[in-house]
């Protein structure tokens, strides 16, 4: 497969842009010596500037629930697109927005749009400290919530109480009220709430966390921590910018029977468009400004084309419940077929899958928290990512994501990447 022209954009885009990309893993650092660069995309496929065809299992990381260029999403691009760009001054599909979203999500009374995951989760964490005059926040290891300084956290040397900045620039004194725990150990929470009694605003989790790979909650995690918080007196966040509206329309809260007490979107509710939402309960919800002394803002929230692209989403999902069964069948051939080759080829590779999130890992055993995933052998992932690039699939270009279906992808589209999986391994292990 020739990329003459995306490495030689990949050296020009080198100067002009921090590593030639505007977000570090689209580098494909772990996987690659250079990235793709996308000339366009059409339901399933990518197509890179050499004119090379990729089949797509990134989905531009989840938005893009119906595959590229999706006609009733275009035609509502375009709708929209005629009635203005942006406005600075409240607008209708604003409300309707977000009325969908309250209905959806029995939890979220209120909702406030911003631009970006990121911008949820700060906000959320913002809004949950303002409601309780409590500052310390509980995170797990290898959860994910975007780039803002509290949550860029990791636990260091294996204790509780020591913790140290995964980024440069992030004060010590920012990350000193983050506590990192255990994924799927409740002990690990129970004794970080011991140590700081009535000192804990909120706890935030990914329900199921998908930026370590995807790591299935064990039975009864989620409960004991919902049951955790309301006797502590601490609000339960759930991020489920990826989950919402992904593995079911009521995300992890449906899925998983429990009402966290906030709750952040992102990804899918803007329909390919930059988004974001935070919300939960009323009485919460109204600390934020001007109702409260939370503030929070946005030159660009709520923007019409990002709502009208969403709400067009959140309708079609809400008015075709079985795309989620169709989904999850995506994901369950892949998983079965994954299963198939690893056991044909005397493997034991460790194939995660909840709903229609599916990773798999260069790992064996379960794969339960962040300890297990870095089991993983990322060299081996990398080799196996090229040799299915090679083939015209393009895979998370990191061992510690999860892949994303959309219900562009066929059978037949599945088939190939199962034959091409058994393939790879074979290469890999030859
Ligand atoms: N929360 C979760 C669970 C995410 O996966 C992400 C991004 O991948 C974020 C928050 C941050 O979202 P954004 O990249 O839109 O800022």
């Amino acid at each position: 497969m020739n990329r003459d022209k995306s490495n030689a954009l990949y050296e020009k885009a080198k100067n002009y842009i921090p590593g030639g990309v505007n977000s570090p893993v689209r580098a494909f650092g772990s996987v690659d010596k250079a990235p793709i660069f996308v000339d366009r995309a059409d339901g399933a496929y990518i197509y890179d500037i050499d004119g090379n065809k990729y089949l797509d299992y990134i989905s531009s990381w989840g938005p893009l629930i119906f595959g590229h260029n999706d006609p009733e999403m275009i035609e509502t691009f375009k709708s929209s697109l005629e009635k203005g760009i942006t406005y600075g001054v409240p607008s209708y599909i604003e409300v309707d927005m977000a009325q969908e979203i309250v209905k959806a999500y029995p939890a979220c009374e209120m909702v406030r749009m911003v631009n970006s995951g990121t911008e949820a989760t700060m906000s959320a964490i913002r809004t949950a400290r303002g409601y309780t005059r409590k500052d310390k926040l509980i995170k797990f290891e290898g959860c994910y919530h975007g780039h803002s300084d509290c949550l860029l956290v990791k636990s260091g040397s294996g204790t509780l109480t020591f913790n140290a900045p995964t980024s440069l620039g992030v004060p010590e004194d920012v990350i000193k009220d983050t506590i990192v725990c255990t994924f799927n150990d409740i002990e690990s929470v129970k004794s970080a709430i011991n140590q700081n009694k009535d000192q804990i605003a909120a706890i935030i989790i990914e329900g199921v966390p998908g930026n370590m790979g995807v790591v299935p909650p064990c039975p009864d995690f989620l409960k004991q921590l919902r049951k955790l918080t309301k006797d502590e007196g601490i609000l339960l966040i759930l991020d489920e910018v990826i989950t919402g509206f992904r593995i079911a329309y009521g995300g992890v809260s449906e899925v998983y029977g429990i009402e966290p007490d906030m709750v952040c979107f992102g990804k899918i509710i803007g329909g390919g468009l930059p988004v974001g939402a935070y919300g939960g309960k009323r009485e919460i919800m109204q600390v934020v400004s001007p109702l409260g002394g939370v503030y929070q803002a946005g030159t660009l929230s709520g923007n019409p084309l990002a709502m009208h692209m969403g709400l067009k989403t959140l309708q079609r999902l809400r008015e075709n419940p079985s795309i989620y069964s169709d989904l999850e069948a995506k994901a369950i051939k892949l998983e079965q077929g994954f299963k198939k080759n690893l056991s044909d080829l005397g493997l034991n590779y460790t194939i995660t899958r909840v709903k229609s999130m599916i990773s798999f890992f260069f790992a064996e055993g379960e794969i339960a928290n962040y300890q297990d995933v870095q089991k993983s052998d990322t060299d081996k992932y990398g080799e196996f990512f090229r040799f299915m690039l090679n083939k015209g699939i393009l895979l998370p270009p990191a061992q510690f994501e999860g892949l994303f279906v959309n219900t562009a992808i066929t059978d037949e589209e599945l088939e190939y990447t199962i034959m091409c999986h058994k393939e790879a391994l074979r290469a890999i292990h030859n």
